[in-house]
């Protein structure tokens, strides 16, 4: 038996009976607060990086949590995004790129991705990510230009979310918050777009306020 599938039976042997009201609760629907859009990598786990349960984020990956900009043709995020912001009315929408990209070293070296067509026009949607980074960037190290990649192309989708309806939508009734983080696989740091200060902060630093108000709000609950 292949190890994940030993898991399933573990996680209905061990893992289920702990949580059976919440899956019996989640059966009756679902309000996740977040549309959680991050990359494929297999070393992205979300509900360990966010310490959330199911049924609070909806999630959708791709290979580098790229959103397309709405055009008239459908695809896979394009309805996930419609049905998440339209008709679910998740308050959160978070993009989340990460160190170690595969998808964003592609996008850097397109003459590396010849016998991957698919990836290699996929990756186009990161064009200006990469073109922006080549501009200035140009003074920089290795690293310290694929970080610069990895913010700017979250940055981009962010600017791609915008164009789809549903977001524009939303965004223009206040019911909607965009936020654009990068998570570092190897120290599980995550930092978080402030467009105010055109910078990225740790999630700490950027939610401080948040974090410092759910703080007292759960003192007040144990009072
Ligand atoms: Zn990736």
């Amino acid at each position: 038996m292949p190890r994940f599938a030993a898991g399933v039976v573990r996680f209905q042997e061990e893992v289920y009976p702990e949580k059976q009201e919440l899956f019996e609760r989640l059966a009756r629907g679902q309000s996740p607060e977040a549309l959680f859009i991050t990359c494929s990598d297999s070393r992205i786990e979300t509900a360990m990086i966010t310490q959330t349960d199911p049924g609070e984020l909806f999630i959708c990956r791709n290979a580098g949590n790229i959103v397309p900009p709405h055009t008239t043709s459908t695809g896979a995020m394009t309805a996930s995004i419609e049905f998440a912001v339209a008709a679910l009315r998740i308050p959160h929408v978070v993009v989340c790129g990460h160190t170690e990209c595969g998808a964003m070293k592609g996008a850097m070296n397109p003459d590396g991705l010849a016998a991957l067509p698919h990836v290699r026009e996929w990756l186009g949607y990161a064009k200006a990510a990469v073109d922006i980074t080549h501009e200035l960037g140009a003074d920089l190290d290795d690293d310290a230009r694929m970080k610069m990649l990895l913010e700017q192309n979250v940055i981009l989708q962010l600017q791609h979310l915008k164009t789809h309806p549903a977001v524009a939508t939303a965004l223009a009734r206040g019911a909607l918050r965009l936020h654009g983080w990068v998570y570092d696989i190897r120290t599980g740091g995550v930092d978080a777009w402030n467009e105010e200060t055109g910078r990225f902060e740790s999630v700490a630093d950027r939610y401080a306020a948040e974090v410092a108000k759910h703080a007292a709000g759960s003192h007040g609950c144990a009072a």
